[in-house]
Protein backbone atom coordinates (compact mmCIF):
# COMPACT_ATOMS: atom_id res chain seq x y z
CA UNK A 1 0.00 0.00 0.00
CA UNK A 2 1.68 3.18 -1.14
CA UNK A 3 0.80 6.14 2.10
CA UNK A 4 2.96 8.73 1.29
CA UNK A 5 1.42 9.76 -1.90
CA UNK A 6 -0.48 13.14 -1.90
CA UNK A 7 -4.08 13.04 -2.14
CA UNK A 8 -4.25 9.40 -0.75
CA UNK A 9 -5.22 9.66 2.92
CA UNK A 10 -5.66 6.00 3.70
CA UNK A 11 -3.63 5.05 0.89
CA UNK A 12 -4.00 3.29 -2.45
CA UNK A 13 -2.12 0.04 -4.07
CA UNK A 14 0.17 0.51 -6.87
CA UNK A 15 -1.93 -1.45 -9.07
CA UNK A 16 -5.18 0.44 -8.26
CA UNK A 17 -2.87 3.58 -8.93
CA UNK A 18 -1.64 2.43 -12.29
CA UNK A 19 -5.17 1.52 -13.33
CA UNK A 20 -6.51 4.97 -12.55
CA UNK A 21 -3.22 6.35 -14.20
CA UNK A 22 -4.28 4.46 -17.57
CA UNK A 23 -7.82 6.10 -17.53
CA UNK A 24 -6.06 9.45 -16.97
CA UNK A 25 -3.71 8.82 -19.43
CA UNK A 26 -6.53 7.58 -21.93
CA UNK A 27 -8.64 10.60 -21.86
CA UNK A 28 -5.76 12.95 -22.04
CA UNK A 29 -5.55 11.67 -25.72
CA UNK A 30 -2.30 8.78 -25.12
CA UNK A 31 -2.24 6.02 -26.93
CA UNK A 32 -0.22 2.68 -25.60
CA UNK A 33 1.79 -0.08 -26.58
CA UNK A 34 -0.10 -3.06 -24.19
CA UNK A 35 2.49 -5.84 -23.37
CA UNK A 36 5.46 -4.94 -25.83
CA UNK A 37 8.71 -4.46 -24.64
CA UNK A 38 11.07 -1.56 -26.33
CA UNK A 39 14.23 -3.38 -26.80
CA UNK A 40 16.63 -0.82 -29.21
CA UNK A 41 17.07 2.88 -29.25
CA UNK A 42 19.47 4.64 -32.15
CA UNK A 43 19.82 8.10 -33.54
CA UNK A 44 18.57 9.33 -37.16
CA UNK A 45 19.56 12.55 -37.96
CA UNK A 46 17.45 14.65 -35.91
CA UNK A 47 14.72 11.67 -35.19
CA UNK A 48 14.90 8.71 -32.89
CA UNK A 49 14.48 4.78 -34.05
CA UNK A 50 12.78 2.93 -31.04
CA UNK A 51 12.59 -1.01 -31.86
CA UNK A 52 9.51 -2.71 -30.23
CA UNK A 53 9.43 -6.28 -30.05
CA UNK A 54 9.13 -8.53 -32.07
CA UNK A 55 10.69 -6.10 -34.30
CA UNK A 56 8.41 -3.15 -35.10
CA UNK A 57 10.21 0.62 -35.58
CA UNK A 58 9.32 3.21 -34.30
CA UNK A 59 10.29 6.88 -35.44
CA UNK A 60 10.13 9.76 -33.07
CA UNK A 61 11.89 13.17 -31.98
CA UNK A 62 11.90 12.67 -28.64
CA UNK A 63 11.71 9.85 -26.15
CA UNK A 64 10.98 9.62 -22.11
CA UNK A 65 12.53 6.64 -20.67
CA UNK A 66 10.50 5.23 -17.34
CA UNK A 67 11.89 1.77 -17.62
CA UNK A 68 12.31 1.75 -13.37
CA UNK A 69 14.40 -1.70 -11.76
CA UNK A 70 14.13 -4.45 -11.51
CA UNK A 71 14.73 -6.33 -7.98
CA UNK A 72 18.42 -7.73 -7.55
CA UNK A 73 18.07 -12.00 -7.12
CA UNK A 74 19.40 -13.93 -4.82
CA UNK A 75 22.22 -15.75 -5.64
CA UNK A 76 20.85 -19.35 -4.32
CA UNK A 77 19.76 -21.57 -6.75
CA UNK A 78 17.45 -23.62 -5.10
CA UNK A 79 15.29 -20.71 -3.76
CA UNK A 80 15.38 -19.95 -8.05
CA UNK A 81 13.61 -23.17 -8.75
CA UNK A 82 10.64 -21.83 -6.17
CA UNK A 83 10.46 -18.32 -7.39
CA UNK A 84 6.50 -18.29 -7.42
CA UNK A 85 6.48 -21.35 -5.50
CA UNK A 86 6.73 -19.31 -1.88
CA UNK A 87 9.86 -17.48 -3.30
CA UNK A 88 8.75 -13.82 -4.38
CA UNK A 89 10.78 -11.00 -5.69
CA UNK A 90 8.81 -7.86 -4.09
CA UNK A 91 4.93 -8.16 -2.24
CA UNK A 92 1.87 -8.22 -3.90
CA UNK A 93 -1.16 -7.75 -1.91
CA UNK A 94 -2.57 -11.66 -2.96
CA UNK A 95 0.46 -12.61 -1.86
CA UNK A 96 0.17 -11.19 1.48
CA UNK A 97 -3.76 -12.61 1.31
CA UNK A 98 -2.38 -15.91 0.82
CA UNK A 99 -0.40 -15.72 3.89
CA UNK A 100 -3.13 -14.87 6.34
CA UNK A 101 -2.41 -16.94 9.51
CA UNK A 102 1.39 -18.42 8.20
CA UNK A 103 5.20 -17.05 8.58
CA UNK A 104 6.53 -14.89 5.96
CA UNK A 105 10.29 -13.79 5.95
CA UNK A 106 11.38 -10.71 4.37
CA UNK A 107 14.96 -10.34 2.80
CA UNK A 108 16.43 -6.87 3.08
CA UNK A 109 16.85 -3.26 5.00
CA UNK A 110 16.04 -0.61 3.06
CA UNK A 111 12.58 0.73 3.32
CA UNK A 112 10.79 -1.61 0.33
CA UNK A 113 11.37 -4.59 2.73
CA UNK A 114 10.35 -2.77 5.79
CA UNK A 115 6.90 -1.62 3.77
CA UNK A 116 6.86 -4.77 2.77
CA UNK A 117 6.89 -6.53 6.47
CA UNK A 118 4.40 -4.52 7.42
CA UNK A 119 1.94 -5.36 5.07
CA UNK A 120 2.32 -8.84 5.36
CA UNK A 121 2.20 -8.25 9.29
CA UNK A 122 -1.68 -7.50 8.47
CA UNK A 123 -1.66 -11.05 7.28
CA UNK A 124 0.70 -13.16 8.30
CA UNK A 125 0.83 -14.92 12.21
CA UNK A 126 4.52 -13.98 11.91
CA UNK A 127 6.95 -12.14 9.98
CA UNK A 128 10.71 -12.14 10.39
CA UNK A 129 12.93 -9.63 8.75
CA UNK A 130 16.22 -10.90 8.28
CA UNK A 131 18.65 -7.88 7.52
CA UNK A 132 22.92 -8.90 6.07
CA UNK A 133 23.77 -5.77 8.01
CA UNK A 134 24.63 -5.10 11.76
CA UNK A 135 21.77 -2.56 11.96
CA UNK A 136 19.00 -0.60 9.99
CA UNK A 137 19.49 2.55 11.21
CA UNK A 138 21.87 3.44 8.00
CA UNK A 139 19.14 1.74 5.69
CA UNK A 140 15.58 2.29 6.85
CA UNK A 141 13.45 5.13 7.79
CA UNK A 142 12.72 5.77 11.65
CA UNK A 143 9.40 5.89 11.10
CA UNK A 144 9.35 2.20 9.53
CA UNK A 145 11.59 1.07 12.27
CA UNK A 146 8.98 2.44 14.99
CA UNK A 147 5.90 0.70 13.19
CA UNK A 148 7.91 -2.81 12.61
CA UNK A 149 8.57 -2.83 16.38
CA UNK A 150 4.79 -1.86 16.80
CA UNK A 151 3.37 -4.59 14.23
CA UNK A 152 5.61 -7.27 15.87
CA UNK A 153 7.29 -8.17 13.12
CA UNK A 154 10.82 -9.50 14.26
CA UNK A 155 13.93 -8.07 13.22
CA UNK A 156 16.93 -10.35 12.85
CA UNK A 157 20.48 -8.25 12.03
CA UNK A 158 23.74 -9.87 10.48
CA UNK A 159 21.55 -12.90 9.14
CA UNK A 160 21.98 -14.19 5.70
CA UNK A 161 20.06 -16.54 3.64
CA UNK A 162 22.00 -18.98 2.55
CA UNK A 163 19.52 -21.93 0.97
CA UNK A 164 16.13 -23.41 1.75
CA UNK A 165 13.73 -25.62 -0.51
CA UNK A 166 10.52 -27.45 0.03
CA UNK A 167 8.95 -30.39 -2.44
CA UNK A 168 6.22 -28.53 -4.45
CA UNK A 169 6.83 -25.11 -2.21
CA UNK A 170 8.91 -23.36 -0.12
CA UNK A 171 8.54 -24.49 3.61
CA UNK A 172 11.68 -23.94 4.80
CA UNK A 173 15.06 -21.45 4.49
CA UNK A 174 18.37 -21.95 5.51
CA UNK A 175 19.76 -18.49 7.61
CA UNK A 176 23.27 -17.90 8.21
CA UNK A 177 24.42 -15.82 11.42
CA UNK A 178 26.72 -13.65 10.24
CA UNK A 179 28.81 -13.04 13.53
CA UNK A 180 29.00 -16.51 14.55
CA UNK A 181 28.75 -17.77 11.22
CA UNK A 182 26.22 -20.64 12.17
CA UNK A 183 22.99 -21.61 9.75
CA UNK A 184 20.13 -22.56 11.21
CA UNK A 185 16.73 -23.68 9.70
CA UNK A 186 13.90 -21.67 9.96
CA UNK A 187 10.08 -23.00 8.97
CA UNK A 188 8.23 -20.67 6.58
CA UNK A 189 5.65 -20.69 4.38
CA UNK A 190 6.71 -17.10 1.99
CA UNK A 191 9.98 -15.86 1.57
CA UNK A 192 10.02 -12.23 0.22
CA UNK A 193 13.41 -10.60 -1.19
CA UNK A 194 13.79 -6.79 -1.68
CA UNK A 195 17.24 -6.41 -1.67
CA UNK A 196 18.08 -3.53 -4.29
CA UNK A 197 17.34 -3.35 -7.92
CA UNK A 198 18.97 -3.16 -11.07
CA UNK A 199 17.49 -0.62 -13.15
CA UNK A 200 15.89 -1.81 -16.53
CA UNK A 201 18.16 -0.24 -18.74
CA UNK A 202 20.56 -2.52 -20.19
CA UNK A 203 18.72 -2.40 -24.14
CA UNK A 204 19.67 0.90 -24.46
CA UNK A 205 23.13 1.67 -26.58
CA UNK A 206 26.14 3.41 -25.49
CA UNK A 207 25.52 6.65 -26.12
CA UNK A 208 22.87 6.66 -23.69
CA UNK A 209 25.57 7.15 -20.58
CA UNK A 210 24.67 5.45 -17.38
CA UNK A 211 26.87 5.26 -13.59
CA UNK A 212 28.55 2.02 -12.82
CA UNK A 213 24.98 0.21 -11.41
CA UNK A 214 23.31 1.22 -14.84
CA UNK A 215 21.11 4.03 -13.81
CA UNK A 216 20.92 6.99 -16.30
CA UNK A 217 22.31 10.23 -15.99
CA UNK A 218 20.92 13.06 -16.96
CA UNK A 219 21.90 17.09 -17.02
CA UNK A 220 24.71 18.00 -14.86
CA UNK A 221 26.18 14.13 -14.29
CA UNK A 222 26.65 14.15 -17.87
CA UNK A 223 28.58 16.89 -17.58
CA UNK A 224 30.99 15.52 -14.40
CA UNK A 225 31.07 12.28 -16.21
CA UNK A 226 33.01 14.02 -19.37
CA UNK A 227 35.01 15.86 -17.26
CA UNK A 228 35.99 12.60 -15.07
CA UNK A 229 36.94 11.37 -18.71
CA UNK A 230 38.76 14.75 -19.14
CA UNK A 231 36.43 15.46 -21.83
CA UNK A 232 34.59 18.54 -22.30
CA UNK A 233 30.60 18.17 -23.22
CA UNK A 234 29.87 19.42 -26.67
CA UNK A 235 26.08 20.24 -25.37
CA UNK A 236 24.85 21.00 -21.90
CA UNK A 237 21.55 18.70 -21.79
CA UNK A 238 18.65 19.85 -19.87
CA UNK A 239 18.32 18.78 -16.92
CA UNK A 240 16.05 15.16 -17.40
CA UNK A 241 17.97 15.05 -20.53
CA UNK A 242 20.62 12.10 -21.27
CA UNK A 243 23.72 12.13 -23.10
CA UNK A 244 21.82 11.10 -26.13
CA UNK A 245 20.13 14.36 -27.72
CA UNK A 246 16.39 14.49 -27.34
CA UNK A 247 16.20 11.16 -24.87
CA UNK A 248 15.25 11.97 -21.55
CA UNK A 249 14.90 10.26 -18.34
CA UNK A 250 12.63 10.04 -15.54
CA UNK A 251 12.10 8.30 -12.10
CA UNK A 252 13.40 5.20 -10.94
CA UNK A 253 15.50 4.62 -13.50
CA UNK A 254 17.61 7.98 -13.15
CA UNK A 255 20.46 7.87 -10.76
CA UNK A 256 20.10 9.73 -7.74
CA UNK A 257 16.47 9.27 -8.10
CA UNK A 258 14.82 8.92 -4.88
CA UNK A 259 12.31 5.68 -5.61
CA UNK A 260 9.28 7.23 -4.80
CA UNK A 261 6.03 7.03 -6.78
CA UNK A 262 5.08 11.39 -6.10
CA UNK A 263 9.32 12.13 -7.65
CA UNK A 264 8.76 9.72 -10.48
CA UNK A 265 5.02 11.16 -11.40
CA UNK A 266 6.72 14.92 -10.91
CA UNK A 267 9.57 14.21 -12.81
CA UNK A 268 7.06 13.26 -15.93
CA UNK A 269 5.41 16.63 -15.34
CA UNK A 270 8.61 18.50 -15.48
CA UNK A 271 10.19 16.54 -18.23
CA UNK A 272 7.66 17.54 -21.01
CA UNK A 273 8.37 21.49 -20.98
CA UNK A 274 12.16 20.28 -21.91
CA UNK A 275 10.94 17.69 -24.68
CA UNK A 276 8.76 20.79 -25.81
CA UNK A 277 12.09 22.60 -25.38
CA UNK A 278 13.70 20.02 -27.88
CA UNK A 279 11.14 20.36 -30.54
CA UNK A 280 11.44 23.88 -30.36
CA UNK A 281 15.52 23.31 -30.97
CA UNK A 282 14.71 21.24 -33.54
CA UNK A 283 12.22 23.23 -35.34
CA UNK A 284 14.36 26.74 -35.12
CA UNK A 285 11.65 27.33 -33.23
CA UNK A 286 12.74 30.19 -30.12
CA UNK A 287 12.31 28.41 -26.39
CA UNK A 288 9.01 28.84 -24.71
C1 LIG B 1 7.53 -3.07 -2.37
C2 LIG B 1 7.61 -1.62 -2.79
C3 LIG B 1 6.93 -0.68 -2.06
C4 LIG B 1 6.98 0.66 -2.44
N1 LIG B 1 6.28 1.56 -1.69
C5 LIG B 1 6.30 2.86 -2.02
C6 LIG B 1 5.57 3.80 -1.25
O1 LIG B 1 4.90 3.46 -0.27
N2 LIG B 1 5.62 5.10 -1.63
C7 LIG B 1 6.34 5.52 -2.70
O2 LIG B 1 6.31 6.71 -2.99
N3 LIG B 1 7.05 4.64 -3.44
C8 LIG B 1 7.06 3.33 -3.13
N4 LIG B 1 7.78 2.44 -3.87
C9 LIG B 1 8.59 2.94 -5.01
C10 LIG B 1 7.72 3.24 -6.24
O3 LIG B 1 6.99 2.07 -6.59
C11 LIG B 1 8.62 3.66 -7.41
O4 LIG B 1 9.42 4.76 -7.01
C12 LIG B 1 7.82 4.08 -8.64
O5 LIG B 1 6.95 3.04 -9.05
C13 LIG B 1 8.77 4.45 -9.79
O6 LIG B 1 8.04 4.67 -10.95
P1 LIG B 1 8.74 4.49 -12.37
O7 LIG B 1 7.72 4.93 -13.37
O8 LIG B 1 10.06 5.14 -12.40
O9 LIG B 1 9.04 2.93 -12.53
P2 LIG B 1 8.07 1.68 -12.44
O10 LIG B 1 6.86 1.99 -11.63
O11 LIG B 1 8.96 0.56 -12.02
O12 LIG B 1 7.59 1.46 -13.93
C14 LIG B 1 8.49 1.05 -14.96
C15 LIG B 1 7.68 0.32 -16.02
O13 LIG B 1 8.45 0.22 -17.23
C16 LIG B 1 8.33 -1.09 -17.74
N5 LIG B 1 9.51 -1.39 -18.57
C17 LIG B 1 10.79 -1.59 -18.17
N6 LIG B 1 11.60 -1.80 -19.23
C18 LIG B 1 10.80 -1.73 -20.33
C19 LIG B 1 11.04 -1.88 -21.73
N7 LIG B 1 12.27 -2.11 -22.21
N8 LIG B 1 9.99 -1.76 -22.58
C20 LIG B 1 8.74 -1.51 -22.11
N9 LIG B 1 8.45 -1.36 -20.79
C21 LIG B 1 9.47 -1.47 -19.92
C22 LIG B 1 8.24 -1.96 -16.49
O14 LIG B 1 7.68 -3.21 -16.79
C23 LIG B 1 7.33 -1.11 -15.62
O15 LIG B 1 5.98 -1.34 -15.91
C24 LIG B 1 7.74 1.09 -3.55
C25 LIG B 1 8.43 0.13 -4.29
C26 LIG B 1 8.38 -1.20 -3.91
C27 LIG B 1 9.14 -2.21 -4.70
Amino acid sequence: LIRNYLGFSRGIGGAELIQRAYQQAWVFGTRFALTREAVGLSPDGDLLVVTVSPGEELRTRSVVLATGVTYRRLDVPELEALHGAGVYYGASAFEAKALTGRVAHVVGGGNSAGQAALHLARYAAAVTLLVRGPSLAESMSAYLIEELAAAGVEVKLDAEVVGGGGEHALDHILVRDLVHMTDAVASTDGLFILIGATPMTEWLPSEVLRDRWGYLLTGDDIDEAWAEKGLKAVRSPQPLETSLPGVFAVGDVRRRSVKRVASAVGEGSVVISQVHTHLNQLAGRPPT
